[in-house]
């Protein structure tokens, strides 16, 4: 470490668990941050100003205005040009340090790429919106054993979990199974900056606490209600010695077999073809009504937004028009139903 870096990073130093031989670790570190949104940005400014050595950011998606409520990177001429969200989180990043080396793809990670974008990290960072990809990321972190720390957030509620492969419990040991039906969605149920800043946060120190060394790990859930001013931590457990991932090591996700198949329907339309997910209609139908023009029968349910029309069916499927991107596709149906 050299002088500036000494007193650059000095109140870090300063931190007895971090120390001058805990700050070069962190110097040394490389952390993949996937998804670019609200967490992700938030992760991202944060390990910069600690110092860390590379940081991979990857997402496909956009900036927009409704972005800049709690993505911390992002302002309005981003909005404006509609620049890509990791370019536009490394554009700035480079402002806030320099000495960061970063790597910005604007790519959708799928079970085909996951490997390859992801492996060879210290730590991967939670970012999504949908629990496909944390699945995917949890298949990836027990294959090759590298600690992920999961985090979600949806209006004031959070929920942050740090995984160890070897030395503690994998997401499928906790949820063998992600949620059915339609969840809760920050599109839909609207979020606070407040508790995406906080999980954000929450995931940096753990990051920051793995890389320097955790050698009494023992894993835990961690949830809060910022609007409450509640927050909770639980023991996660022991591993599941039957999980179907960290046990029996099969890799579903990362396989591509849990992947919900689509098909390009139309001139201009993705069908996703989910029937494992029975949606209740009705109650679909009162959720999506705020977001734009929705009519309903037994059969089906059509939301119109500006730039999409999506049909649900009662098994879970959906047809989102509009688009041929079956990425896009993807990331409209679980933004409107989780993923
Ligand atoms: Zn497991």
């Amino acid at each position: 470490m050299t002088a500036t870096e000494r007193e650059r990073y000095s109140r870090q130093i300063l931190f007895p668990a971090v120390g001058a031989k805990g700050q070069e670790r962190i110097g040394q570190a490389a952390v993949c941050i996937v998804g670019c949104g609200a967490l992700g940005s938030f992760q991202a400014e944060a390990l910069a100003r600690a110092g860390i050595g590379r940081l991979r950011l990857i997402d496909r998606d956009y900036v927009d205005y409704t972005n800049l409520q709690r993505q911390w990177l992002y302002d309005e001429s981003d909005a404006q040009t509609e620049s890509p969200k990791a370019i536009a989180a490394a554009r700035r990043l480079q402002q806030v340090n320099s000495h960061v080396q970063i790597e910005a793809l604007v790519k959708d990670m799928t079970p085909s790429n996951a490997e390859e974008l992801a492996t060879n990290f210290d730590i991967i960072l939670d970012g999504t919106d949908n629990f496909e990809t944390r699945y995917l990321i949890n298949d990836l972190s027990v294959k090759s054993k590298m600690p992920w720390v999961y985090g979600a957030a949806v209006g004031s509620y959070g929920v942050v979990m740090p995984i160890v492969p070897e030395k503690g419990p994998c997401l499928a040991c906790v949820y063998p199974e992600p949620p059915g039906g339609a969840q809760p969605t920050c599109d839909v149920d609207g979020v606070l900056s407040s508790v995406t800043a906080s999980v954000a946060a929450l995931q940096v120190a753990m990051a920051l606490r793995l890389i320097v060394g955790w050698g009494d790990f023992a894993a835990f859930i961690h949830t809060m209600d910022v609007w409450e001013g509640t927050a909770k931590r639980v023991a996660a457990g022991p591993r599941d010695a039957d999980c179907r991932v960290c046990g029996a090591r099969e890799f579903q996700y990362l396989d591509g077999r849990k992947r919900t198949p689509v098909s390009l329907c139309g001139r201009n339309a993705v069908q996703l073809h989910e029937n494992a997910r029975p949606l209740d209609l009705q109650v679909l139908a009162a959720h999506l009504r705020p977001l734009g023009t929705v009519r309903v029968n037994e059969f089906a349910l059509r939301l119109s937004v500006p730039k999409y029309d999506v049909t649900f069916f009662p098994d879970g499927r959906a047809i989102v028009k509009g688009t041929t991107d079956v990425g896009v596709a993807r990331s409209v149906y679980a933004r409107l139903v989780g993923g």
